[in-house]
């Protein structure tokens, strides 16, 4: 067995050994309200937002975009599971500023293995064979972390299937203090009406 799925084994026994009374919480979130986040790594929503089981529902993506599988879960989120309130976050050094399309388009026409990155861009290790496929993905990838904020706040308020009273507030999670800094244009752009 791989040493990874050893210690992820592990740490899952311990965390069932203590799982207390969270065998019954209801589907429902119980704070009501859900988060859309970026997959990065060193972002942990249950830290940063002072969540615990049952609080919310925490969406993540690359980037933490308004995806259409985003507001997917976003819609099944409120329609069905009652939150009445949301955040998109975004965050500082979020890897989805260091490529394009075209760029990623190009690397995965080189090879299927990782790329390398420095200071001068992305490089390919042209080892094994590539694909054209990932030049018809739209990656949503970022240039501008409050306008790609903003621009996701307003796709979501202007989905068809939102209701104008569930608010969407827009922040940027800080990578280097933890903190979460508002983006007010996209804040009052989530206005609840
Ligand atoms: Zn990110």
């Amino acid at each position: 067995m791989s040493k990874l799925l050893n210690e992820v084994l592990d740490a899952n026994g311990e965390y069932a050994a203590n799982f207390g009374d969270k065998a019954d919480l209801p589907m429902p979130p119980g704070r009501q309200f859900a988060i859309l986040t970026c997959m990065d790594a060193r972002l942990d929503p249950a830290k940063y937002a002072g969540l615990a089981e049952g609080d919310a529902h925490v969406i993540r993506n690359a980037g933490g975009r308004a995806s259409d599988d985003a507001i997917r879960s976003l819609v099944i989120s409120y329609k069905l599971l009652g939150t009445k309130e949301w955040f998109v976050i975004h965050h500082t050094d979020c890897g989805m500023e260091t490529f394009n399309n075209e760029i990623m388009g190009e690397l995965l026409s080189g090879s299927l293995k990782t790329a390398s990155v420095d200071e001068s861009g992305w490089h390919d290790c042209c080892e094994g064979d590539g694909t054209t496929d990932g030049k018809f993905i739209e990656w949503l990838t970022i240039s501008d972390q409050a306008k790609s904020v903003l621009a996701d706040v307003e796709r979501i308020k202007n989905n068809s299937m939102v209701p104008a009273d569930i608010p969407v507030y827009g922040y940027i999670y800080d990578c280097k203090s933890g903190k979460l800094i508002e983006i007010p244009e996209a804040t009052a752009a989530g206005r609840a009406c």
